[in-house]
This record gives C-alpha cells, structure tokens and sequence, in this order.
C-alpha cells in the first residue's frame, strides 16, 4: 500500500464508523458507472452517518483532495468518478427517516423505486421517474435534477424538494430550503457570522449583480440540468436555495438528508402507443399532441422499435417489423372517461396530422399501462446489448431543446450524423424537447476520443443555434463540462462565483460543472477487451485450457503446474473472457432489489457494490487491465467471487446478457487450481462423493444423519452445517434398481422415438420414486422410455464451486452416454432443471467434444416435454381429483433456461389442485451450495421470504422441480414440499404411496427431524 493511503486509513480510516477501501480491486471496483469513463479513485468511504460525511470532506479539505459522491453510479456521464475519494452513500445511508401527509425525509442512499413502495400504501409517490427508478437514488437524482417521461406534468426532481441538509467544502454543515431574503427585511436582521446566513446573503449578491445575464444566457426550457440552475432562485423576498442545489452534481455539497413533497397517486391513467410510417409524421404530430396537455409524449425510432420487438413477443405482435416510428402517450384523468375522452381526442389530433397514424394499443388499467411504460424502459439499457464494431455510445444522449423547435432540430442533427458518417438510436421525451441520441460507434480508446469530441462538438453547435441545451436530465459530468463554456460563455464566471461559495477549496467534485484550473489530463475510457497476454509482459498470462487431446489426456487437463500460468477452465479464450467482462456497460440495472426480478440474491441481502453482478464484471475487466491477471487469484478476488453460487439470473435479467455467472466459474476455476477451493466450495463439490460413499450403507447413514453428535461431527470433519436439514438416502439408488425394461438401449429408427431420461444425482440417490414418477408418467402417455444405467451426475455443483477438472471428467463421461443417443435425435429429458441448465449451456463451454452441441439441442426439461405433448394433444388427461392447496416456487435455473414454469400449468389440469405461485425470489440453496457450513447462514438469509412463506401455514404443500428448493423449503417447515412430477403421478393414479408424503388430513404434525424424510 502507498504512503497516501495507509495515511488515510490511520487519520480518517480510523475516525469513521462506516468503511474506508483503499485495495486495488475496491478502487477499480468504483472506477466506472454508466459512462464510457474510467478513472481509479485513490479510496472509497463508505459513510454510516453524517458525521462520517463531515469526517471526509473535512479530512479532504485538510489533505486537498477531491471528494465524489456516489449514489448507484447509474450516471451515464461520468458525474461520480474522480481520482480521490469517493464517497458511496447507496451503502449504508438508505433510511426513510420520517413521512407525514405531505412530506417524506429520507437519507441520499434511498433508491427511488423502494420509496415508493413505501409510499404506496400511503396513497403517495414521489412523482420525478426517471426511467431506472429500481436503482436510481434520491442523491444522485437530486444531484442531476433526474426526470422522466411525465416531466412535462410532474417537471424534475427539483419541482419537489423542499429542504435539504448538506455538508459544504469546509465540511460544515448547512440546511437550505425555500430562504427569507434578509435585505428585504423579511428575515429579521442579518447575522453575518452565521455561515448559513452569510453564504444566502452572498449568493443573493452575485445572484442580484448577474441577473440579466442569468435571463439572456440560461434559457428557460422545460428541461435544463447543464450548468448551476441560477434562473428564478431570486423569487421575490426569497431565496430558492435548494432549488438551486438541486443539479450541483456534488461539486457545491454532500447530501446527507432530504425533505421531499410527495404527491397523492394518479388516480386514472391512459396510454396509446401511435405507430408511424415515418419519423418526421410522428415528430410532428408531438407539437399536435402537446396542446391536448399529456403526461408523456415519448418518441422511439426504427432502431429502439426493433429491440422492444426482441424484448417481448407481446410487442412484437403489436409492432410491425419495418415500423419506422412511435409515439407512447399517456393522459390522466379524474375519472375513467374522461382519460379515454382525453386519448380519444390525442389519437384525433394524431390521424388529423398524420395519415399513415396506426393505434397498436391502448390501455386504462394500471398493468396494461405499465406494461407498455416497460417498453422504452427496457429498450434503453438493451441498447447496449447490441454487438458487432459499432455500439451505440451515451456521450450526446442528453441534449434538450425547445419542444416547439423539435422536428426542425432532428433534421439539423441527422446532417450533422450524416457529415460525420454515423447513425443514431433516438429516443425522446419528446413534449419536453429532451432527446436521448446514441450514435453507433466502436468502443472508444485514447485514439478515438478526439473523433468523439468532435461529433460533439458539431452537434452541439445545432443545439445552441437552437436555443436548446446540452443536458437536460443526466447532468454535465465528465463528459459535458468541457462544452459548458460554448453554451453558457460569461456565465461561466458566476458558476465559479457560486462554486467558490460553497467550496472555495474546489474539493468537491472537482472537474465536473466548473472545469478545474490548468492543464486536463486527457479523459481514459473503460478498456475495449484486450486479447491474450496482458501488455505488462512482466504479468502471468490467461491462456485457454487444452482441450480434452491437449497434454493433460483425455481425463481432461488440470492446469499448468507452474503458478506463472493461471490457465482458463472453460473452452473459452481469453478474448472471449475479456469480452464477455466488457460487455458489461455498467447501466446498474443489477443492482435492483425490485420484488418483480429476480436479480442477484447476494445483492439483495447486502446492498454493496461488491455483491453486485456488475461488480463481478468489472473486476474481470480490470483483471484484463490495470489489475493485471495476477488479481484473478487474489484473496480479494476470491471474496468477490464467492458472492457467487451461478443462479444465472442477472445474466438473464440484465439487458446486455452479460455472462457474469461464467465470469465468476472462470475465477474460481483459477483460484482452484491456484490455491484450492474455499472450505464451503469444497464442501458443496463434494457431495456427490460423499452421497455416493453413504448409499453403500445407506440404512446407517440416514441414522447417522438424525443423530445431533453426528452432525456435530459431519459439520466438524465434512463442512456440512448440522442445522441443515438433509434427504434421506434411498436404500437403493434409481439407478441401480432400474427394472430391465427402462434400461434397453433402444435400436437405431425405433419408431415411436424413446425418450433418454437423464436422471442427475438427487433423483438417483435420493428420490427414486420423483425418477420413477417421471418414466411411468411419460409411459402413462405411450412414450417410450430409455434410463442409460452408465450415466453419472451432471456436475453442476462441481461447476459452481469451480472444480472444472472433475466437472469437465463427468461431462465427458455423460456426454459419450448420451453422445450417440442425442445424434440419433432422442429428446434427453431432465426432471432436475439444472441439470438441463448443466448440459444445454454449461457442457459446451466445458468441453471440447463433438457430441457436446448435440446433447445441448436435445435436452429438454420434463415440464416442457410434456407441456409440448399436451399442445399436440398428445397428454392424457385421465387425472384423478386432488383436493390441495399447493404454493409453486420457480426455481432460478429453470428461469434461466427461458421456459414457462410449465409444470405449473400442467398442475393446473388437475381437478382440485388449487396451485398458487409463490413470488420470494431465489431459495438460497443452488444445489448443494447451501448446505455447507459456511454458506448456510447466507443461504438461510437469501431464502428467508421463500421460508417464511412455507411458515404461513395456509399452503397443504409446496411444489417445485429443483431439489434444493425443495430442501429449503422444507428446512423451517413441517409442510411438506414435492416435485410437481409426484403430484402427476398421484393424480395419474400411478404411485398411490405419494399420498402418504401429504399432509394428514386431520392436520397432525409430521416428524421434524434436521434430515428431510424423502423416500427410502
Ligand atoms: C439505463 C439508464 C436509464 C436512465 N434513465 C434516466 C432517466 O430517465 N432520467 C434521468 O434523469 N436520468 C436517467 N439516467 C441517468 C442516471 O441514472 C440518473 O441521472 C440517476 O438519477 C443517477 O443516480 P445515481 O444514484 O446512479 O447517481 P450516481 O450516478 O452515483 O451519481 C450521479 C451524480 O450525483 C452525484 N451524487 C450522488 N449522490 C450524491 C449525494 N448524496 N450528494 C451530492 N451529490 C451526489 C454524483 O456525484 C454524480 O454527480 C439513466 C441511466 C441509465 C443507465
Ligand atoms: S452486468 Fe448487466 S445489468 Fe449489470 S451493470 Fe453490467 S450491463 Fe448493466
Ligand atoms: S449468477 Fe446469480 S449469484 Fe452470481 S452474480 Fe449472477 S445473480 Fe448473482
């Protein structure tokens, strides 16, 4: 560590009650958001109160440091980086402090999208919606005067702030609000020693000395967050103080706390989605549509069409391949009709200017119209989704003008593109003249950066001819404050006049608004993916593992010896890995806790940066660059990576389908073959050896396993925590009692095709009567089933814990099983959906076998298979009544393979079953993850909502296809939980003991023992 830091820890490490992180890899860590910029801060702070704030801007004010708030890092430019230190209020500083009728108080950390969960209930919001409001915080909206589609009803965040507590450059503390002018006598008189007083009066003196200039030079738009907001903070004998502090970006304070008004929910909402034939029709009936006074008028081009086509099949049905434009607009009313009179007189006013207006949907209930809000929402971080040379890049996307000049100006702009041989995304707020432009462009390196500049630079001057301005929502950061002396010129000098306030020092934030004094290092960007070695020769380099012919034979390869190699596990290169880490644009759309997603368990239990899915990517990008691949194996890598047990969900979610999950396998796979594997992945990817070596005396191992000083022991000597309750062992493995007809290999062209069941390892040593429901229901329905005896386990939970070798030996193993079988065109069918996640998606990028794409393209999981016989009309029917109440948990993996929950609605087939899903999120088990001793606390956490749920009491049982989520299901609950196959089965009438595994009907309680009683 430098002298800088270790300083830091000992005078302000030691004085915080929050945390200060000065290692390599938290600083990269906070080198990035949403923008394409890259800069290293030297620490980050992670503030627990007030105090701590004061503590940090006092102690950079002493040292001369800067100072950079952070919120979620969701700015896309670049307003929360800097080299010194940052200041991450999302962490600790979240509370909703107090609310009354009108008002609610809350810290900056609060996420926009959970206070209004909050005040849901309260029949309030806090109206600005930017359109990331699950990650968005009030800090960093309040810092950008954040605002969204219904800006023009609900205008921007600063319309809705009426006090706010913040800590200056000197690191005191002030309060601002709405102020009395003291020279107009309405503040009783001036006390010029009082800091707070005399930073007003001083303000009202520069605000006074410049007023004609504020009025000629900052024109009043709808939408302007460019510069300091000076017009109209002079209100009669008022000051407007925290309205002006409302877009200061942390250059003029640290928000500690703030006073919001809330307003009552609308009560009725509309929305039309207006397609056109082209984008000048659409553009121009905005200015037809803004006189009937929408709430939202939003415009998307052919481009952000085409990806919400992709995004949702609902939408592809609803517009056209080839649409050329649209418009989303949205009307309230205090009544039902009258938002229809409203939108019938929009949809009017649409068709009298355009003829080629079609209406492709129209909604009044609050789900429709939210559904169709999620069009542009999802659209806009899918931008980033799209691959090739040239990606859509946010450096112009914020430019506002005035509404009336909105069509005139795209046709300004498309010259400027076409002179500068780009195209552009576009999508708008367009009643409020906000424009978000992103040119396609390659990802921009130290080289590029001029061609960026330009292209600003060009386009801009449109926007100033236009009277319009370069940001109206995302704030100036880094890359607008070298255009603000173009667009504001002599006013300039008063944003340093106000700057110096404030901040005299220029510590807070410098660079961003006020650009800093002297020479300006040119700007880094976020690395473009760097293939093979790293440029320091000097660093061990990334190299693809051999493949299963390489030098380690055909067991596969374990790795160079030599620990100057850190060899790759999966069948990927090096470039890919970079690449996949690069694909990551840092949107931090997965940071969300939002009930509706699933996104990652371990974010969701602990609100760091580190546990975030995006952080997990940016640590392999810095592997890639400034890091060097050394981090790979380091312990602080190592950490990162175990807040990882490969659930697949933000890969899923995420709108660039970053591949974080097999980020994280990679990592691990080094950190294995480097320094082993961490006791709890140790733990976990030994399973299966030691379910294997216990159903050779299975009778005396579930003993074993009901006996506390055997826990106490199997915990101490095996890692397996001994409050988890564990399945029984069957006395016979599936496979090994497989009745001779299941296991004839059928003959090549047998007609009707057998199906091969993969039947993985829970099913096989521990629910053989789940394997048999599957084979007799398939029977039931005249498929023909054929059970390979030779096949083995599918080596997921050796893959999650990044035991690639031995995984790799399974794949291979099963791979040459199922090989032939999947060539011939046999369904593989799963009834663990793992396993089916194992074999589709994990086994190609393990091996390099021949069979491996085959086997993929043939495995299928049981409820699909079945779910396809029922639509041929192929399912029999024949079920018997159930009369239960079951509640149905998705399991992530089968999430992860982009399926319906089909045995969920095959469920619902059954006479009696009433089958409610229950929405808790991720169980917190991934396979046997959860069951090691040092994961069980974590597990126990991220499973809490699903357990709690199953302790209601008023589901007769639970029901999912993944057996860890069954075992965590069952862990804190006498309900018991079964695969939705049993409950088939029974109702098929083909296994009647299943019967005895559902409740007594008198309601008796069943035994509760910490092994689960499954089927022996
Ligand atoms: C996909 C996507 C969609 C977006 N949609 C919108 C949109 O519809 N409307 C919109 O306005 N913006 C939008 N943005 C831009 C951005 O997310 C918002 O401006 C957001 O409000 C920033 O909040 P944050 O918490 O991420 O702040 P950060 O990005 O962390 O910081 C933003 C600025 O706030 C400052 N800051 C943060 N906390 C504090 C504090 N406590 N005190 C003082 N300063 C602070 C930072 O220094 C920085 O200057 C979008 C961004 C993305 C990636
Ligand atoms: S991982 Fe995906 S969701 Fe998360 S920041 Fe990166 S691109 Fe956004
Ligand atoms: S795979 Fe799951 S645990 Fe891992 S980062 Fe993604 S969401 Fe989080």
């Amino acid at each position: 560590m430098d002298e800088q830091r270790q300083l830091m820890i000992e005078d302000l490490g030691s004085v915080l009650e929050g945390e200060l992180l000065v290692d390599p890899l938290s600083t990269a860590l906070y080198a990035s958001d949403a923008s394409l910029y890259h800069v290293p801060p030297l620490a980050v702070a992670r503030p627990r109160t007030r105090d701590d704030v004061v503590a940090i801007v006092s102690y950079a004010a002493e040292v001369d440091l800067g100072v950079f708030a952070r919120g979620a890092g969701s700015g896309v430019a670049g307003g929360c980086l800097g080299p010194g230190i940052v200041v991450d209020f999302s962490r600790y500083l979240h509370r909703i402090l107090s609310v009354d009728d009108s008002t609610v108080t809350v810290e900056p950390g609060v996420v926009l999208d959970e206070l209004n969960r909050f005040l849901r209930p309260l029949g309030r919001y806090f109206p600005p919606d930017p359109s990331n409001g699950p990650v968005t915080t009030i800090g960093g909206m309040l810092a950008v005067d954040a605002a969204g589609s219904r800006s023009v009803r609900v205008g921007s965040t600063r319309d809705h702030v009426q006090r706010l507590e913040l800590v200056i450059g000197d690191g005191s503390v002030i309060e601002a609000g709405s102020e009395a002018l003291v020279s107009r006598g309405s503040g009783g008189p001036a006390d010029l020693t009082d800091p707070h007083q005399r930073l007003c009066d001083n303000l009202e003196r520069i605000l006074r000395e410049n007023d004609e200039l504020i009025r000629e030079r900052q024109p009043a738009l709808p939408r302007n967050c460019s510069g300091y907001h000076l017009r109209g903070v002079l209100a009669g004998d008022r000051l407007e103080l925290a309205r002006m502090l409302v877009g200061s970006e942390g250059t003029l304070g640290l928000f500690t706390r703030a006073t919001l008004h809330t307003s009552p929910l609308p009560e009725h909402r509309g929305i039309a989605l207006l397609l056109f034939g082209t984008l000048e029709e659409a553009t121009r009936c905005v200015q037809a549509i803004s006189t009937l006074q929408p709430s939202a008028c939003d415009l998307m081009d052919r481009r952000v069409l085409s990806l919400g086509r992709e995004s949702d099949p609902r939408f592809s049905s609803m517009i056209p391949a080839g649409s050329e434009a649209a418009l989303i607009v949205e009307q309230v009313g205090i009544s039902e009709r009258e938002t229809r009179e409203r939108i019938a007189r929009v949809i009017s006013a649409a068709r009298a200017t355009a003829q080629s207006t079609r209406v492709a949907f129209e909604a009044y209930e609050f789900d429709d119209v939210e559904f169709l809000w999620s069009l542009p929402r999802r659209i806009v971080p899918m931008l980033t989704r799209l691959k090739g040379a040239s990606r859509p890049l946010p450096f112009v996307e914020d430019i506002a003008v005035p509404p009336e000049q909105l069509h005139e100006f795209l046709t300004a702009a498309q010259r400027v593109f076409q002179a500068h041989e780009v195209t552009a995304s576009l999508y708008a707020h367009a009643a409020a003249g906000q424009l978000h432009f992103r040119p396609f462009l390659p990802a921009p390196d130290i080289d590029s950066g001029a061609r960026l500049e330009e292209l600003a630079a060009s386009l801009y001057e449109e926007v100033f001819r236009f009277g319009g301005t370069i940001s109206g929502e995302h704030g100036d950061g880094l890359s607008r404050t070298p255009f603000l002396k173009k667009q504001y010129g002599p006013l300039c000098r008063v944003f340093q006049f106000v700057k110096d306030l404030f901040d005299p020092q220029g510590n807070l934030n410098p660079g961003k608004i006020v650009p800093t004094a002297g020479e300006s290092s040119p700007l880094e960007f976020r690395a473009a993916h760097r293939s093979g070695p790293t440029a320091d020769s000097t660093q061990p380099a990334l190299t693809p593992t051999p493949g299963p012919s390489g030098p380690s034979g055909p067991s596969g390869p374990s790795g160079p010896s030599d620990l100057d190699l850190v060899s790759l596990g999966c069948s990927w290169t090096a470039e890919e890995f970079s690449e996949a880490a690069s694909d990551c644009n840092g949107c931090a759309a997965c940071r969300t806790i939002s009930p509706q997603q699933r996104m990652c368990p371990f974010f969701r239990i602990d609100h760091s940066e580190h546990a975030s899915p995006r952080a997990k990517a940016n640590a392999i990008r810095s592997v890639f660059g400034p890091l060097g691949s050394d981090a790979l194996v380091s312990d602080e890598l190592r950490q990162l990576a175990s807040l990882c047990f490969n659930c697949k969900q933000c890969q899923l979610e995420c709108p660039g389908h970053v591949d974080v999950p097999q980020m994280m396998v990679e990592a691990k796979a080094a950190q294995a073959t480097v320094d082993g594997m961490t006791r709890g992945d140790r733990t976990a990817a030994g399973v299966h050896d030691l379910v294997a070596l216990g159903g050779l005396m299975p009778r005396v191992t579930n003993w074993l396993l009901d006996q506390p000083p055997a826990r106490w022991l199997i915990e101490k000597l095996l890692g397996i925590h001994r409050d988890r309750r564990l399945p029984a062992l069957a006395r016979r493995s599936f496979l090994r009692s497989l009745p001779r007809r299941w296991s004839f290999r059928p003959r090549p062209g047998a007609r009707p095709k057998p199906v091969v069941y993969f039947v993985d390892h829970f099913a096989n040593y521990h629910d053989p009567e789940l394997a048999t429901a599957l084979v007799r229901i398939l029977e039931h329905n005249d498929v023909p089933v054929y059970v390979p005896r030779d096949q083995y386990p599918s080596g997921m939970a050796l893959i999650t814990a990044g035991d690639l070798d031995n995984a790799r030996r399974l794949a291979e193993w099963n791979l040459r099983e199922l090989g032939e079988l999947a060539r011939e065109g046999h369904r593989i069918v799963c009834s663990e959906p793992s396993a089916v996640v194992c074999l589709q998606q994990e086994y190609p990028r393990l091996v390099d076998h021949p069979d491996a794409a085959a086997v993929a393209e043939q495995v299928v999981e049981a409820g699909t298979f079945l779910a396809e016989l029922h639509q041929q009309g192929r399912l029999s029917l024949d079920f018997e009544e159930l009369d239960l109440s079951a509640g149905y948990h998705t399991p992530c993996h089968l999430k992860a393979l982009g399926t319906a929950s089909s045995l969920r609605e095959l469920l619902g087939l059954i006479p009696g079953l009433r089958v409610s899903t229950i929405e808790a999120g991720c169980s917190g088990m991934a396979g046997a993850w959860g069951i090691a001793r040092d994961n069980f606390e974590t597990s126990i956490e991220i499973g809490s909502p699903l357990i709690s749920r199953m302790q209601q009491g008023d589901l007769e049982i639970g029901t999912t296809e993944c057996s860890g989520c069954r075992l965590q299901m069952q862990q804190d609950s006498s309900t018991p939980t079964l695969h939705p196959l049993k409950l088939m089965a029974l109702a098929y009438g083909l296994i009647p003991e299943i019967a005895d595994r559902l409740p007594d009907p008198k309601g008796s309680p069943r035994r509760r023992s910490n092994r689960e009683l499954v089927i022996s």
